[in-house]
């Protein structure tokens, strides 16, 4: 059975490390181990940790650092934790050594994007535009917009389906898209929402949350299947 590390979330208030259950619960149905990491900011034990994993999925949560792609911090920048960071790029720099599939969600996605050199809007309503509404957090289950896969994409063959409604609980995205990185799915706006690597290694980074549709909509049951069989090699 994969083995599936899942990146710690961080409670400020609480000083706890935390998990949104959906993240668990779709590794669980689509057959695989979960594994929740602690929030150590320890590079060996991270290590050790991910040499025990199969795959792994960057969760989403608060804002990253602008500091991390040069920009001063603006006002309409939400929260950060420049610790929770500093521990996501470990555990990425570590994956991409040992060749792990990287499934990366929201936050996930953004700060892959931050990883290899690509840059933020720090508020979508603020510095994109106000066409569609991306944080539609009241809805976390439910349709928000539309996707549309780019053709020819890894992310479209993975997902089967050329669009697809998903949920939307996001108030930065992906501006400028790192050079290792290919656009993979558009909302109707015209918002970069999925990226994948050029050389074609194992790595899918969406926008949206997978893992609180996979019960009702099949084709979003196919991204974590995917990073199973990816794990399973
Ligand atoms: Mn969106």
């Amino acid at each position: 059975m994969p083995v599936i590390a899942l990146s710690p979330m961080w409670d400020d208030d609480k000083a706890r490390s935390c998990m949104s259950h959906d993240y668990v619960a779709a590794v669980e149905h689509a057959g695989g181990a979960p594994m929740i990491l602690p929030f150590i900011n320890n590079e060996n034990a991270l290590r050790e940790l991910l040499s025990r994993a199969d795959g792994l999925i960057l969760t989403g949560g608060a804002d990253v650092d602008p500091a991390r792609y040069g920009e001063e911090m603006q006002s309409c920048c939400g929260s950060i934790s420049p610790e929770r960071d500093s521990i996501d790029y470990k555990l990425i720099r570590i994956a991409l050594e040992m060749k792990l599939p990287i499934l990366a969600i929201c936050r996930g996605m953004q700060i892959l994007n931050c990883y290899f050199g690509g840059t933020l809007y720090q508020d979508i309503g603020e510095q994109y535009g106000k066409e569609l509404f991306h944080p539609n957090y009241s809805i976390p289950r439910s349709d928000a917009h539309m996707m549309k896969y780019v053709t020819g994409s890894h992310l479209r063959e993975v997902i089967g389906q050329d669009e697809s409604w998903v949920n939307s609980r996001h108030h930065q995205a992906v501006k400028k898209l790192a050079d290792c990185m290919a656009p993979a799915a558009y909302a109707p706006d015209g918002l970069l929402e999925a990226m994948e690597p050029k050389d074609g290694s194992p790595i899918l980074a969406i926008q949206w949350h997978p893992e609180s549709l996979e019960e009702r909509l099949p084709e979003q049951k196919n991204l974590f299947a995917w990073l199973m069989r990816e794990a399973g090699k």
